[in-house]
């Protein structure tokens, strides 16, 4: 049963053997050059046989990358027959020209969305709406269920957005786009799983009922997690910064730490009863692929 289950998950040797009946989705970026292309083609190809229920690929600041996220949507769905998510935002853009993106989305068969505000363009500290655009990802959502019935998911902060005046307006806001039309909402990355539990009580006590997915970041470079961690309100627990101290020139020996501190955050996560991850790739495909492996997801047969 699920109790006796989750206490072997936390009191067993680590990884006795999780029986793997979890979900996965992975995220990717879309590649400036060929080469990177490759290597994201490289770790689709490598995660697909781990039947992911979706992959996304997200947007650039201000529909730089509109046109390669939509390559490499299409290209996920149709060559490596994963269910694919668009990432879209409503940065620098008129609601038509969001709506058009999305028009196309649909005709070419995609049919998930992950709908984003977006952050300022380069520069600007504030974040201010186009004045012919959708002020916010509640508006976009709304705008999008008006094009097509898309399944649609949100971006969502355990540790408050940075431009929230407060966690609880941050947790009205993402009650909005639940209400506006999404299905889930995956997070912002966390290190500490109680970061994660005390969000889902929260919004459970806010009356959201929908799916929260923990989005999972395996550490590739701890410089690059802690700017982005800056920059996002994710905090950095003290026992991390330890645990990659003198590796900066071991990148074998920083992956095995990495893998171990995301297998871990999952096994937590897994023992507090959630079955569904969300991986932050970042393109590479291994250090998720471990850890899959270590929740005890194997590979499916194809064909
Ligand atoms: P919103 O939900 O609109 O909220 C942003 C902030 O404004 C919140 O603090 C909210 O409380 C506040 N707010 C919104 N509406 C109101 C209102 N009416 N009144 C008062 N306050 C309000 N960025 C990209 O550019 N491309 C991507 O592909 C991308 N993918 C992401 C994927 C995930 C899973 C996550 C977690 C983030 C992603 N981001 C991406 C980053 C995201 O665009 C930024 O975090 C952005 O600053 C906020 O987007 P949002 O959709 O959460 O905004």
């Amino acid at each position: 049963d699920p109790q006796s289950e989750a206490q072997r998950a936390l009191d067993g040797p680590l990884f006795s053997g999780l029986p793997g009946d979890i979900e996965v989705s992975f995220e990717f970026f879309p590649p400036k050059t060929d080469k990177m292309g490759e290597t994201l083609w490289r770790s689709v190809e490598t995660l697909a046989p781990l039947a992911p229920r979706f992959a996304s690929v997200t947007y650039g600041a201000g529909g730089s990358t509109r046109a390669r996220t939509h390559d490499q949507v299409v290209r996920i769905q149709n060559e490596a027959g994963i269910p694919a998510a668009a990432h879209l935002t409503c940065v620098e853009a008129t609601r038509e020209e969001v709506d058009e993106v999305a028009r196309h989305y649909w005709e070419a068969g995609i049919r998930h969305i992950v709908a984003l505000r977006g952050d300022p363009p380069d520069g600007a500290s504030r974040y201010t709406p186009h004045p012919g655009g959708y002020a916010n990802a509640a508006e976009l959502i709304a705008g999008l269920k008006n094009v097509a019935d898309f399944e649609i998911s949100v971006a969502a902060y355990p540790e408050c957005h940075p431009d929230s005046p407060d966690a609880q307006a941050d947790l009205d806001n993402l009650k909005r786009k639940f209400d506006a039309g999404a299905t889930r909402a995956i997070t912002q990355f966390f290190f500490e799983p109680d970061c994660f539990f005390a969000f889902r009580d929260r919004a459970a006590g806010a009356g959201i009922s929908g799916e929260i997915v923990p989005g999972v970041m395996p550490v590739m470079s701890f410089a690059a997690v802690q700017r982005m961690a800056g920059l996002c309100g994710t905090a950095i627990p003290p026992w991390m910064e330890g645990l990659f101290e003198g590796l900066d020139e071991r990148p074998e020996a920083r992956q095995l730490v990495s893998a171990t501190i995301a297998a871990e955050l999952c096994r937590r996560l897994y023992a507090g009863g959630v079955r569904q991850f969300h991986f932050y790739t970042l393109n590479r495909a291994e250090l998720s692929y471990a850890i899959c492996h270590l929740l005890g997801l194997r590979p499916k047969e194809h064909g």
